[in-house]
């Protein structure tokens, strides 16, 4: 669904993603995953255009990336995308938070709550809850609404920052579980980005590890574990071991 041909991103001095290869299948679930600062939100926003690269080109589809325009616009549409932290406008309800962009496309009103009630369904997400604003919601269910406004327009791709960072155990994993059903059910093409390697194994179908701007290794987490391109892989692997929940002695 994407290619990415010697892609690559700076921000002043700092080089955020060093020229690389890329193809993240279609139909599929990627994870991109590595130490903070590592690229991944950069990786996500050069996949809907949302940044331009340095050198390379991303194809979407078979096609380049337009520059910008009506066609890049036409793109995004078909890009869901949830930025991390969710990024809600905090005027604006759980409900006009979602349907934004389908009212700024003159969507009728009557597709518009057949959509919401849709997506509702999909997400859990309770109805007293939708006139709240982003500040009366639960974490949870922010991340429920930055999940439904991506999704609004039923695009072919799903783009998710951090979809479960900076919330509790409890409900990570209800929406841990949610998601990988809300994945299977869609079957749509699916890059989501995480720092938790279990998250990433539960989620994906593959996962992409990252470090300093460049890819380390692609594959399962059974590949990186019985081979690791790089010693970082294994040391990767072995900081995210649970801690044991008595202590020793
Ligand atoms: P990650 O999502 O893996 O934590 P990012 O892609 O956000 O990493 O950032 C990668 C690197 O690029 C970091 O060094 C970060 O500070 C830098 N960076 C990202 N976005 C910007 C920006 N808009 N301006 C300047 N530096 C940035
Ligand atoms: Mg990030």
């Amino acid at each position: 669904m994407f290619l990415l041909e010697g892609v690559s991103k700076r921000f002043g001095a700092a080089q955020a993603l060093h020229p690389l290869d890329l193809s993240l299948p279609k139909g599929a679930t990627t994870v991109l995953i590595g130490p903070s600062g590592c690229g991944k939100s950069t990786l996500l926003r050069l996949l809907n255009g949302l940044l331009r690269p340095d050198t390379g080109r991303v194809l979407f589809d078979g096609q380049p990336l337009p520059e910008d325009g009506d066609a890049l616009l036409a793109v995004r549409q078909r890009v869901g995308y949830a930025l991390q932290g969710g990024g809600l406008f905090p005027h604006l309800t759980g409900a006009r938070n979602v349907t934004l962009m389908a009212r700024h496309l003159r969507w009728p009103e009557a597709r518009i709550r057949e959509r919401l009630a849709r997506l509702m369904d999909l997400t859990r997400f309770p109805a007293e809850a939708l006139e709240r604003l982003p500040g009366e919601l639960s974490g949870g269910q922010r991340q429920r609404v930055a999940l439904m406004r991506a999704l609004m327009l039923d695009p072919d791709v799903l783009l998710l920052d951090e979809p479960l960072g900076a919330l509790d155990p409890l409900v990570r994993h209800d929406l841990q579980t949610d998601l990988r059903g809300i994945f299977e059910r869609l079957g749509k093409t699916v890059v989501l980005v995480t720092h938790d390697l279990a998250e990433a194994a539960f989620l994906g179908d593959g996962i992409v590890l990252m470090r300093e701007g460049q890819v380390v290794q692609q594959g399962t987490l059974d590949d990186l574990e019985a081979r690791p391109k790089d010693p970082f892989v294994t040391r990767f692997i072995q900081a995210q071991r649970p801690l044991p929940l008595r202590r020793p002695g």
